[in-house]
């Protein structure tokens, strides 16, 4: 945890369709450690391929992280932790050892090239929402201003998305 600043609430999504998806979810959990507290792991979910369908099913799970790292360095330390599993970009929606998407940071809203707060897709993705809904269903969209569990709710993404285990 770094010395200044306030500490914010940022929830994370985390991905995995290559190699053993399990363990890297983990290590990624365990990465994300040194920058904050995790106050909620959901369970683990099996999802179907949305984007590039010619490919594994994936884990997904959601967190939250208490952090006192800024918006920039918290996705800057992401995707160290992605490159640390051995992610590699050939194509969008290439598989992916591990894939860590910031969905929410605060009530913050940003739109720059390399940033944008919520993420985007969020409510167009059922992978992302039902594991947050397990976590955070109150949690409100600073933009669409629906709770989690209503954007899950709305969310017309009818891709497969089964829960595993308990405790991710
Ligand atoms: P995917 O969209 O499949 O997650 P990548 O993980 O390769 O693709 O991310 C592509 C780009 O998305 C990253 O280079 C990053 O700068 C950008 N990006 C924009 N907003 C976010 C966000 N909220 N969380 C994570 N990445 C983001
Ligand atoms: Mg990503």
């Amino acid at each position: 945890m770094g010395k200044g600043g306030t500490v914010n609430t940022a929830w994370i999504s985390a991905g995995s369709n290559l190699g053993d998806r399990r363990a890297q979810l983990q290590r990624g959990l365990a990465a994300l450690e040194a920058c904050g507290r995790i106050i909620g792991v959901s369970s683990c979910y099996e999802t179907e391929p949305v984007g590039n369908r010619e490919q594994a099913w994936f884990l997904n799970l959601a967190l939250g992280l208490e952090t006192r790292l800024a918006p920039r360095p918290l996705l800057a330390f992401c995707q160290r932790v992605e490159l640390a599993q051995g992610r590699v970009r050939p194509f969008p929606n290439a598989p992916r050892t591990l894939d860590l998407d910031i969905l929410f940071y605060g009530d913050l809203v940003i739109v720059e090239p390399d940033l944008v707060l919520p993420h985007p897709r969020l409510q167009d993705r059922r992978f992302v929402l039902e594991p947050l809904a397990e976590i955070a269903p109150l949690l409100e969209h600073p933009v669409l201003h629906r709770s989690v569990r209503q954007l899950l709710e709305l969310c017309p993404d009818r891709s497969e998305v089964r829960k595993i285990t308990a405790g991710g």
